[in-house]
């Protein structure tokens, strides 16, 4: 059948043009199975997305009921597709509908009356797509079969009330990339023992399965697009499919499982629990049984890109559906349910047990699309109170911190790393919140505040998305039954961004002065005053760059965020060559050009002084010339200063990442890190560990956050095809232990620490090994630690340093232990800062990080995540001198004198 495709498709394109010439938009709808081949949903069938949008080019060719716009571009460079679906009227007005929903959800200026008739006028604003995680299949196969139901329904009562009320934006796929990387290693492997087997690699270019993790990070290109599409429309609706149905459920939907969001208005929660229920009886409608509710999916992490909208003041939610693997049908007898589900007991949620039976691809897409269709019948019944409710949660938002702390938010410009708050705040303002710069010096609560000090005032509508991302959290203390353990988050529970990005923000207490009111303006480029908006009837004008493809979205895209600039690089002092504090991050990036351009670099450690004011520690680059020089210090806003060379030159490290198999997300966000960061470094695969010597190919392996089966065992033999099976096995370990031995590094991030004490047996102890975890328990948290800024991987750390914690070793040393250790937690008292921590007797006085001694060469132990999620920006710099570390070790690796000392009992 695919083979037939491929032949089909130059044939079909044709077809397509001279469709459309000829007959115009004739309102004939093909079928999919006319264009694709097959029957959506078939055994063994699913189309690419090059092969989907082949089909939805065919729909907008013969409807002006859809259209189809090109948002933005993929990681893999693909364009990316949003459809637009509605009455052909509704269409031909979609300006005017969509300047009444951004209205809408910037209530400034507006009354209520006059919200009222904007929502009586307007139309419910959907987003539904085929999915982040590429491998959940039916979902970017049912949005072909949604999308042509519509077209083809207008027969059907709900239907026409449908694209008569509701502007439906569906997205294909939100992850264009992995959906052909997927179907293409379905493809390769069908009728073969491997047909079900997992993807050696990450569907999607660098974060596989984060990719629905990174909302208010914007790390990826794809969440830039994605968020960027929804600030020009400001839906009132975001769903997205996933298929991770807690068995035997067959798809689990909303309300979500405790704990939720804390700053979610109360009328948008409502308003998902209604549609979950809406969703779940539509499908007792159509006999499709098995739908639950509730566990086990919290909705406590604000980063899901599927739950952040909230904040935002939109009904967001996804929903788990059921998957067997890729387009495979397979059958359960009663007997492969749980034990507690075979009698089949209604439960409240859980009204109809699935009695099992043959679960098809087919099943999965008919599934999602009623419940797709349940939700956009819900968004035309419920148009109004949509409208009016993202207004009212908006004035709500905007009334309440005009009345109650925190009034706003302050960010003074004199940071450690003055980027620091430039990438904070950038991403903030991509996502709607509004970013004002202080004019001139003001003082508040006694707080002297400079000029061009950063504030952001929280009377505004999306307030609470910058509440959250700010303040600490507190995870409640949840058990999962009265006395035991406590209940893990789904995601994290802690994640406050000045913690990670070591950025000082300020609360105002109280309510601002009319000197401050007065001296604050919104950053320059900020063009959207939405009380001057105009809200008459009309013409609604279009917005040509709105339709246009968007190429490269960096945060400077954004009319807010590009207003958003650090100092300007600075050089003061006399010499040929440059001093650059390691406390800024883009000290590696000019590092690493330098080298690149020829130049020396010397490394100088920090020092402790005392308080820890002492020197961060200094990388000097000599012989770039004075031009470089300048264009270094100007394009990346360093703070440097010339001088003599003076110093040994550091060498340059052949650094090797290691990329297991079994597609980690881990490896995924450092390869991603390391490249943002102008590093050289390459992969590392399993065949690597036994063709020679590692030490004639790298100074430096990294091993980011991987359990020891992974780095050992990976996939099992007969579960992949063969040249993905296995580990680097014994043989790896052998040749790793030789690499160190003879003078390598090893730097290993989180668990894969536990693998280099134990197969290297390292005289270090993990002492959370083991622990109960109702007397331990820490899931995703920031925690403090002292660090020892003297040792060259702590090199710009401040003493006090903040670090992401998340099932993470906890240090001891042993017998016949030589190194150093880098950070420790306290003596005594609890270091949580952010999140939930129960047992903090397990950390105080144990190490958070050691360099240990092997042989001629190091393993350095980061015990914590420094990458996470390409997030902690104030602990990338842990891993960038790690990686440089073989070079600086040479210059020094005594530590300070005592910082450690005697290690607990
Ligand atoms: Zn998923």
């Amino acid at each position: 059948m695919r083979r037939l495709l491929i032949q089909t498709v130059p044939v079909l394109c044709s077809w397509c043009l001279w469709y459309s010439a000829v007959l115009g938009q004739s309102g004939i709808i093909p079928t999919p199975e006319s264009i694709l081949g097959f029957r959506i949903g078939a055994d063994f069938e699913m189309a690419t997305y090059e092969e989907s949008i082949t089909y939805f080019q065919a729909l907008e060719a013969a409807t002006d009921r859809l259209r189809l716009l090109e948002v933005g571009r993929t990681s893999e460079d693909r364009p990316f597709y949003m459809a637009l679906i509605s009455s052909a009227a509704n269409l031909a007005e979609v300006e005017r509908y969509r300047e009444i929903s951004l209205r809408l959800a910037h209530p400034e200026g507006l009354t209520d009356d006059e919200a009222r008739r904007l929502a009586r006028e307007g139309k419910a604003i959907v987003h539904i797509d085929g999915a982040v995680h590429a491998s959940e299949v039916a979902s970017h196969q049912h949005t072909i079969q949604l999308a042509y139901d519509l077209l083809t329904g207008e027969e059907d009562p709900e239907i026409r009330a449908i694209l008569d009320n509701v502007i439906f934006m569906l997205w294909p796929t939100l992850n264009p990339d992995g959906q052909t990387m997927v179907v293409e290693w379905y493809e390769s492997n069908l009728g073969t023992p491997y047909e079900i087997s997992s993807m050696p690699w990450l569907y999607q270019k660098y974060v596989g399965h984060d990719n629905n993790r990174d909302a208010y990070m914007l790390n990826m290109i794809e969440s830039r697009v994605i968020g960027r599409t929804w600030r020009e429309w400001e839906p009132q609706i975001v769903y997205v499919h996933h298929q991770t149905a807690p068995f035997p459920s067959r798809i689990w939907l909303p309300p979500f499982d405790e704990p939720v969001g804390n700053r979610v208005h109360p009328l948008m929660a409502r308003t998902v629990n209604m549609i979950g229920m809406a969703m779940a009886q539509a499908l007792e409608e159509r006999g499709q049984v098995g739908a639950t509710h509730m566990a086990p999916f919290d909705a406590w992490y604000p980063g899901y890109i599927d739950y952040l909208p909230m904040l935002q003041n939109t009904a967001a939610f996804w929903t788990e559906t059921a998957l067997y693997r890729y387009a495979t049908p397979n059958f359960y007898s009663i007997s492969d349910l749980p034990a507690g589900s075979r009698e089949l007991r209604p439960e409240s949620l859980y009204s109809s047990p699935w009695p099992g039976g043959w679960w098809r691809l087919r099943d999965a897409v008919d599934y999602m699309v009623t419940a797709s269709t349940a939700v956009l019948d819900f968004a035309a019944k419920y148009k109004f109170d949509l409208l009016y409710n993202h207004y009212q949660a908006g004035r709500d938002v905007i009334l309440k911190y005009s009345e109650e702390p925190p009034y706003a938010y302050f960010i003074p410009q004199d940071q450690r790393d003055p980027v620091a708050p430039v990438e904070l705040l950038r991403r903030l303002a991509f996502n709607g919140i509004r970013v004002n710069q202080l004019r001139r010096e003001v003082m508040f609560e006694g707080i002297s505040y400079q000029e061009g000090t950063w504030m952001i005032p929280m009377d505004q509508e999306f307030a609470e998305l910058a509440r959250t991302l700010l303040e600490v959290q507190v995870y409640p203390d949840l058990r999962e039954y009265a006395g035991g353990p406590p209940k893990q988050p789904y995601d994290v529970s802690g994640w406050t961004l000045p913690y990670q990005f070591d950025v000082r923000v300020v609360e105002a207490a109280v309510p601002l002065t009319d000197e401050v009111l007065a001296t604050m303006e919104p950053v320059e480029g900020d063009a959207r005053d939405w009380r001057s908006a105009d809200i008459g009837g009309g013409e609604g004008q279009r917005d040509p760059a709105l339709f246009d493809s968007v190429p490269g979205l960096g945060f400077d895209s954004d009319p807010i965020a590009a207003g958003i600039v650090p100092p300007a690089g600075r050089i003061t002092g006399s010499g040929p060559a440059l001093s650059i504090d390691i406390a800024q991050n883009n000290a590696f990036r000019a590092v690493n050009r330098a080298w690149r351009e020829g130049a020396e670099v010397q490394f100088e450690p920090g020092e402790s002084g005392g308080s820890g004011t002492g020197s961060d520690g200094r990388f000097i680059i000599n012989g770039l010339g004075r031009q470089l020089t300048g264009e270094l210090v100007d394009t990346l806003n360093l703070r440097a200063e010339r001088c003599q060379p003076e110093g040994q030159a550091l060498s340059k490290p052949r650094i090797g990442l290691y990329r297991p198999w079994s597609a980690s997300m881990d490896e995924g966000w450092t390869r991603w890190l390391l490249e943002m960061y102008d590093f050289d470094f390459t992969g590392i695969r399993n065949a690597d560990f036994r063709s020679g010597p590692l030490n004639e190919r790298y100074d430096v392996i990294i091993l980011a956050d991987y359990g020891a089966r992974t780095i050992l065992n990976g996939f099992g033999q007969g579960s992949v095809p063969a040249k993905y099976a296995g580990g680097i096995g014994r043989e790896g370990v052998r040749a790793l232990d030789d690499f160190i031995q003879a003078g390598g590094t090893l730097v290993c991030m989180n668990g894969s620490c536990r693998f280099a004490i134990d197969e290297l047996n390292l005289p270090v102890r993990d002492v959370t090994i083991g622990l109960p975890r109702d007397g331990f328990s820490v899931s995703g948290s920031i925690l403090g630690v002292t660090v020892d800024p003297t040792h060259p991987v702590m090199a710009g750390m401040p003493v006090k340093a903040k670090i992401f914690f998340s099932r993470s070793p906890v240090f001891t040393t042993e017998e016949g232990f030589e190194g150093a250790a880098l950070a420790k937690y306290q003596q005594s008292g609890s270091p949580l800062l952010s999140g939930y921590l129960l047992g903090e007797e397990h950390l105080n006085g144990y190490a958070a990080s050691l360099d240990v001694r092997h042989g001629n060469g190091h393993v350095i132990l980061i015990g914590f995540k420094p990458q996470w999620r390409g997030q902690p920006f104030g602990t990338f710099r842990i891993l960038f001198n790690a990686a440089l570390f073989h070079g600086a070790h040479a210059v020094s690796v005594e530590g300070a004198p005592g910082f450690w000392s005697t290690p607990p009992e």
